[in-house]
């Protein structure tokens, strides 16, 4: 875990929100009119994140990271990619952004597993993971957890590279032109 007021560095981590018992608020007094806060087991996707997403004391450090990752009862039962951070009418803050499924590898890492930062009182804490050092090898910008590419994205990062040249056809002549047989790497024969 680490500090909430965050290192120096511009490393990002992942934020662990820790939802409390749920318990019923009056929508006319809730600033994103919602009628229960915290968890309770059985909520789905959108219920879930209706209660994670806020309101919540964040600095302005928040706005470096990228991943939030819901935990109660000391598990992690969803993983949120976040889109904008926005003010709320309490003067806290709320995270806007999209759930995160199957597939992905923050989702495939955290959820159904212990809660990074264990049981917590603090409902904003923050963790190192190693989705913060290592990105896509297409460019993409999206972190992985193993291998050099999110699922899909290799051949993509190919396709467009062809898609550039022009065609199969002009690609393989480009390649047969530009290829040096001893370069490190080509095999031999
Ligand atoms: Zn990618």
């Amino acid at each position: 875990m680490v500090d909430a007021a965050g290192p120096a560095s511009a490393r990002t981590l992942l934020i662990q929100v820790t939802l409390g018992r749920a318990r019923a608020v009056d929508p006319a007094l809730d600033p994103l009119r919602r009628s229960r806060l915290g968890w309770s087991p059985g909520l789905s996707h959108d219920e879930l994140y209706g209660v994670a997403r806020g309101t919540w004391t964040l600095g302005e450090r928040v706005r470096r990271e990228r991943f939030v990752v819901v935990c109660a009862d000391g598990l992690v039962w969803q993983a949120i990619e976040i889109e904008r951070i926005v003010d709320t009418p309490d003067g806290r803050r709320a995270f806007e952004g999209r759930v995160l499924h199957r597939g992905h590898e923050v989702h495939d890492t955290y959820v159904g597993g212990p809660a990074p930062n264990g049981r917590q009182r603090n409902p904003i804490t923050f963790f190192d993971s190693a989705f913060d050092r290592r990105l896509c090898a297409c460019g993409c910008g999206n972190p992985v957890g193993r291998g050099d590419f999110m699922s899909g994205h290799d051949s993509r990062a190919v396709h467009e590279r062809v898609a550039r040249v022009g065609s199969v056809v002009a690609f393989l002549e480009w390649f047969d032109r530009t290829w040096t047989p001893d370069q490190p790497g080509e095999r031999q024969p």
